[in-house]
């Protein structure tokens, strides 16, 4: 079974250039991204972007502390439940939103899917909701939006028939997951999130400076270039330039 892939840029962000690549000094403006997986039984968003509450007050929903290291640049219309009813579906149709992990600019947009069910690694539930969270990038907010949650363990093989797979992929924070999709047209597409940046992260190995677990991050890289090697288009997180060349809906990444 082969499924459709598309992606939509939800608003970009400012952040210390360190956040991405560790001893890096200055800021870096990056693009959002999110992803919609169109298989013949069900609809998926893959990360939901930033939440409609930050268009009004960034400050006010993700707190006076993260606000402090991010800009916010995302207006109206850029939310991802309305860029969607631009196209074929509308946010009415999404059967499931799978999370990379929780942070505010990953599971910002999970309340404009009611109906669907969330799909995230018990690691990474947990993780979000210690007392702290907050301070590590998780607004509760965002994510305890009272959907059914599947909080699944180690790979995790979505529909059934291996066209969408979520592999673990942990160091970003303790309970990230990539997914990897089999496309109807671009053959096997790795959407990588905060496990990998920037092209030059993967190309020089590259770690950031905010990070939850340099070890396992670094091994993330490797399994990486290994799906690389295999033949695999490798989609990095949050990376300006590579981006620019990844097609948007409603054209098809694959
Ligand atoms: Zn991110």
């Amino acid at each position: 079974m082969t499924v459709k892939l598309y992606g939509f840029t939800v608003g970009h962000l400012t952040i210390p250039w360190s956040f991405m690549v560790d001893g890096r000094e200055g800021a870096i403006k990056v693009p959002v991204p999110s992803y919609v997986v169109v298989h013949p039984t069900a609809t998926a968003v893959f990360d939901s972007g930033l939440n409609v509450a930050a268009l009004r007050d960034p400050a006010a929903h993700v707190g006076e502390f993260l606000a402090a290291f991010h800009t916010f640049d995302f207006v109206s219309g850029e939310e991802l439940g309305a860029q969607l009813d631009g196209i074929e579906f509308g946010a009415d149709r999404i059967d499931l939103v799978i999370n990379s992990h929780l942070h505010f600019d990953h599971a910002g947009g999970n309340g404009q899917f009611p109906r669907a069910d969330v799909l995230v690694q018990q690691a990474e539930w947990d993780a979000a909701h210690v007392d702290d969270a907050q301070l590590r990038g998780y607004v509760a907010a965002d994510f305890d939006t009272g959907q059914e949650v599947r909080r699944v363990v180690g790979d995790h093989d979505v529909f059934g028939d291996g066209s969408v797979r979520c592999i673990p992929t942990p160091g970003h924070t303790p309970g990230h997951q990539c997914l990897v999709v089999q496309t109807e047209h671009g053959g096997e597409v790795v959407l990588c999130a905060d496990a990998c940046y920037l092209r030059e992260s993967l190309e020089s190995l590259l770690l950031p400076g905010v990070i939850s677990d340099p070890v396992a991050a670094l091994q993330t890289l490797h399994r990486f270039r290994d799906l690389q090697a295999s033949g695999s288009r490798v989609l990095f997180g949050h990376d300006p330039e590579f981006w620019k060349s990844v097609p948007h809906a409603p054209a098809r990444i694959g």
